[in-house]
């Protein structure tokens, strides 16, 4: 798998994958990835055969977030041998790029490596793909929504007025791409402060579901600011896989989706 991609031609389906779920997000910073680990490790505890595509070329953080490490195999120099933690077959781009290297790569490049982590790697028979998209409405995104059998996706957001401008920039490109949106996810809704027990609206109040109830959507959740949710993604174990009030929150996302 190494040296630069090239793009082909051609659709990409994976074979063996039911349905591949797109998180994704306007802003950098929200909680995509995030929300991706925690619904792909709540899916699995679901009992879900699930995969985890961290097709974030700017930032892929799930090796860090799922606690992966070590490098894919490619015993035949052809296909590719995912990872697995937590129950979620994983491949990540940032297995493909060279650690702390900035990813400067052209389109054909980007879209050649997505290519490779649909066609290439040996997914085995999943439910459900869950792919952590690169921030905002660039190549990765197009090529996903065009070339590959999307059974929808999903946008999350803070309540922050500039998020939610880009969110909506996100949300006019899959309707113009044809892909459904399942709906949205509100991360950072809001924060319980562990002295007073007051609930502080610090990224603004109830912004996302209003653009959810404007535009016709499901809200599917909404999460708060945590500080365990922050601390488990750091030591790669996803909160989502532990008990408590935030798995409680993430398994109730995923029995929706995959219903
Ligand atoms: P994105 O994929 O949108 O760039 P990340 O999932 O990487 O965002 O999240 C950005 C940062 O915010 C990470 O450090 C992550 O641990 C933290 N984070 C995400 N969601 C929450 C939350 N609900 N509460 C606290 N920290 C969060």
């Amino acid at each position: 798998i190494g040296g630069h991609p090239k793009a082909q031609s051609g659709p990409i389906k994976p074979s063996g994958v039911s349905r591949i779920l797109a998180i994704a997000s306007g802003k950098g910073g929200v909680g995509k990835s995030t929300v991706s680990a925690n619904l792909a490790v709540a899916l699995a505890r679901q009992g879900r055969k699930v995969g985890l595509l961290d097709a974030d070329i700017y930032g892929p953080s799930q090796p860090r977030m799922m606690g992966v490490t070590g490098q894919p195999a490619s015993p035949d120099g052809k296909t590719i041998e995912p990872l697995q933690a937590h129950g979620v077959t994983i491949m990540s781009i940032g297995f493909m790029v060279e650690a702390r290297k900035a990813v400067v790569w052209r389109g054909p490049m980007l879209i050649g490596a997505l290519q490779q982590m649909l066609g290439q790697v040996n997914w085995g028979e999943l439910d459900v793909l869950i792919v952590d998209l690169p921030p905002g409405t660039g190549d990765v995104q197009l090529t996903l929504c065009t070339k590959t059998e999307l059974s929808g996706a999903i946008v999350v957001s803070t309540p922050q007025d500039v998020a939610l401008l880009d969110a909506r920039k996100a949300l006019d490109m899959f309707n113009t791409l044809k892909t459904p949106v399942l709906g949205l996810i509100e991360n950072m809704s809001f924060f319980t402060c562990p002295d007073c027990g007051g609930t502080h609206h610090i990224f603004g109040n109830g912004g996302v579901a209003a653009e959810a109830r404007e535009l016709g959507l499901p809200l599917l959740g909404s999460l708060p600011i945590d500080l365990e949710t922050r601390l488990a993604g750091d030591n790669g174990t996803p909160i989502a896989a532990g008990e408590g009030q935030m798995a409680e929150a993430y398994a109730k996302i995923a029995a929706g989706l995959v219903a």
